[in-house]
């Protein structure tokens, strides 16, 4: 770098150089006052990633749930849903798909490792049990290693995993929604290394369903659905609360 500039300085005349070095200067008073034009605002907050896995996707169909809609058709649309209000409280969201399309565990994996996210929401449905069932890898807490064997390299966030879970589930709960939580191996989670829960949603507590219809009919529900997200959307935004005190 610095040979070839003396180089092409030499080459120069005398005033063109002169020129060249006014040009120079100026560029540097630029450079200067746009980096304290940049400085002005108050300190960037600490950048804060949430990855949104809708778990299943093309040939994989997932569960079949109310109605015959396939379980990958309700997690991207769960997906979706929950970007646009993480999207609209500036957090950053990283998607595993956006349509529907085939994308494997590992690729998964991949997608949410690259994110240096936060927190990692593998988004699940079923029609068995009620309310939702939220999920933290099995894998007993290792300390993180160099080399992590792909499969484990959840291992190492399990104890963070563990209170995003809490977090989850007191937003949850505070929506008034009944939980499940539990611990299990988690295709799609273990290969993840960032705080990582899978979330499935179940239909309604028999409790809280209306006489009549048939409990399975709850997944339809868009209020079901809406309360669920904003339930997820506000769980994550104390996370980032949480994470941010020192
Ligand atoms: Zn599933």
């Amino acid at each position: 770098m610095r040979s070839t500039k003396s180089v092409s300085m030499r080459v120069l005349g005398r005033r063109s150089l002169s020129v060249a070095l006014a040009a120079m200067v100026a560029a540097a008073g630029l450079l200067a006052r746009s980096a304290a034009a940049q400085e002005a605002p108050p300190a960037p907050q600490a950048r804060f990633v949430v990855v949104l896995d809708a778990a299943h996707g093309g040939d994989d169909l997932g569960g079949k749930l109310a109605g015959g809609v396939p379980e990958k058709a309700f997690t991207l649309a769960l997906s979706v849903r929950l970007r646009s209000l993480l999207a609209a409280r500036g957090i950053q969201v990283v998607t595993t798909r956006e349509s529907d399309t085939n994308v494997d565990l590992n690729r998964r994996a991949d997608i949410a490792n690259h994110a240096n996210a936060q927190a990692c929401i593998s988004l699940h449905a079923t029609l068995s049990g009620s309310g939702v069932h939220l999920y933290a890898s099995s894998l007993p807490p290792a300390e993180p290693a160099r080399f992590t064997a792909f499969k484990t390299a959840q291992a190492a966030w399990v104890t963070r995993s563990l209170a995003l879970a809490g977090v989850v589930n007191s937003g949850l709960l505070h929506a008034g929604l009944a939980v499940t939580l539990g611990r299990t191996a988690l295709l799609s989670v273990d290969s993840m290394t960032c705080p990582a829960v899978a979330v499935e949603i179940a239909p309604k507590s028999p409790a809280d369903h209306a006489a009549g219809a048939p409990p399975i009919a709850d997944l339809d529900d868009p209020d079901y659905q809406s309360k669920i997200a904003e339930a997820l959307a506000a769980a994550l935004l104390e996370w980032r609360t949480e994470a941010r005190e020192p």
